[in-house]
């Protein structure tokens, strides 16, 4: 056992899978390095909801097993936060609310089941906002996850606690989902790299329904070279899930060492008009700069619809939340109030003591814009401009091979500051929803600090062309090394 153990928080995924194939450290010494961490720092980030320190140690122990019998899979013995918005069986799976609190599911979700069945150690599940609806990650019922380069902050959401979980080194990788932003704008803000694959890349079974349509699981981690990693194991058809597709898999590490020389990067007018903030604008300069110097060619384009895109979501979004989450009735699992007098009492308190101020709000909108009177005008409506704003992308992607432009308008801001405006706290999204409307693969990369807090670059991908967007951003992290910098030792 020669490494330190205080430099194990700080390798990277494939450094961590070369010394547990070397025996430098077994993965039970991995893990327990992450959970003391975990112990000695989160009482103030609250990252985590759950942590079970003994099955983690069981499945490490599994995983030096596996190891001992000469099982090189990338995984292997690796800690892994998941976000607590995918099942996981015989673990508590809350999704940020309290109507979940007291929910331990029989089975688990494809991606943990994937994940396992790749020898990965899960820590815990991660602090979100309630039922992944919001851009703070306020709306838990656990409390505000804290930003870890400055605690007054937020982490962004929904996945907060996953992306301050990762920058705060309390575990090489974590998982996340984005229905409108909520991988790519935490990642932006807690300095991180996250991945939103293509709909369909990754399998929704046992992910917590927010809006069908437009959920995604996808990587959280400090590289892209980390992202790919992960990637390979979170990817794949799942006859378990009827909107998985049936695109192929490569190995998404196979692209990362390519030259980008010749890559067109379009640069969409409407993420650079008046109002993207100066300083913002500079990074995101800053950053394109590097990768033309790498030989990227830079190419103005145009989302006409891309002003549309927040409106339409929160229409469609609520709409189909509205939906699923008509199964919360205290019925089956979860949460049931106290006492009922009839059937109808127990729904009616059932549901507004389960359920947060924003899941409700997010519930009425939903239930008015599907209601038979307003369903052409709102829905119907919103599904038009849908079309028209992925219509735009398809044309961009005739003339380039990623789109790049900034995460989020500005860093992290401080805790409160938005809550009680609900159209401010949407507005952050801007630049990231439209890519969950179109279907598209996305992901933020750490480009830079404004008064040291982290800032993200997004680059967006053609469909099921994950590979190249993550070749772009592991080009751009071998000349940076923004992702390298640690709010803490
Ligand atoms: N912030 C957006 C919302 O509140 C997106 C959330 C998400 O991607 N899960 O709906």
């Amino acid at each position: 056992m020669t490494k330190p153990n205080t430099e194990l928080h700080n390798l990277t995924i494939a450094e961590l899978h070369s010394g547990l194939q070397q025996k430098q450290f077994s993965s039970h010494e991995l893990t327990e390095h992450f959970l003391q961490r975990i112990a000695q720092l989160d009482t103030e980030l609250n990252c985590f909801i759950s942590v079970d320190a003994e099955r983690a140690l069981m499945l490490a122990d599994e995983a030096d097993q596996r190891l001992a019998n000469g099982d090189t899979a990338d995984l292997l013995g690796i800690p892994i936060a998941q976000k607590d918005i995918f099942c996981t069986r015989g673990m508590r799976t809350s999704c940020g609310s309290k109507m979940l609190d007291n929910f331990i599911p029989p089975y688990d979700a494809t991606v943990i089941a994937r994940m396992q069945q790749a020898g990965a150690v899960m820590l815990g599940k991660t602090n979100m906002d309630e039922f992944a609806m919001g851009s703070s990650n306020e709306t838990s019922y656990y409390g505000p996850v804290k930003n870890p380069w400055n605690t007054n902050t937020v982490p962004g959401g929904s996945s907060g606690g996953s992306a301050a979980a990762v920058a705060a080194r309390l575990a090489p990788a974590a998982t996340g989902t984005d229905t409108g932003g909520s991988i790519r704008q935490p990642a932006a803000l807690c300095g991180i790299t996250g991945l939103k694959p293509t709909y369909g890349r990754v399998s929704r079974y046992g992910m917590i329904a927010f809006a069908s349509s437009l959920d995604q699981g996808g990587p959280m981690t400090r590289s892209a070279a980390d992202a790919a990693v992960l990637l390979n194991t979170m990817v794949g058809h799942d006859p378990l899930d009827s909107t998985s597709a049936h695109a192929e898999c490569s190995d998404f590490t196979k692209q990362l060492p390519k030259s980008i020389k010749g890559l067109r990067i379009g640069l969409p007018k409407e993420y650079f008009d008046q109002r993207l903030n100066t300083a913002m604008a500079d990074k995101v300069h800053e950053a394109l700069q590097q990768l033309t110097a790498l030989g990227a060619e830079l190419v103005d384009i145009e989302l006409p619809n891309s002003a549309l895109s927040v409106p339409a979501y929160y229409v469609i979004a609520p709409a189909e939340a509205s939906s699923n989450l008509s199964r919360f009735d205290g019925v089956r699992y979860g949460y049931r109030c106290e006492n009922p007098t009839d059937l109808e009492d127990m729904y009616t308190r059932t549901r507004s003591e389960g359920f947060g101020d924003e899941v409700k709000r997010r519930i009425l909108v939903g239930a008015y814009a599907l209601s038979a009177g307003y369903y052409d005008a709102y829905y119907r409506k919103a599904q038009q401009i849908r079309r028209l704003i992925k219509e735009d992308f398809v044309k961009a992607f005739e003339k380039v091979d990623v789109i790049a432009g900034p995460t989020s308008p500005s860093p992290a801001f401080a805790l409160g500051a938005k809550q009680s405006d609900p159209v401010e706290m949407y507005l952050e999204d801007i630049y990231t929803i439209a890519v969950n409307l179109a279907g598209l693969p996305g992901m933020s990369i750490p480009a830079g600090f404004i008064d040291e807090m982290p800032v993200g670059l997004q680059l967006v991908g053609n469909y099921f062309d994950e590979s190249t967007i993550l070749n772009t951003a592991h080009q751009y992290q071998q000349v940076t090394d923004w992702h390298q910098r640690s709010p803490i030792d």
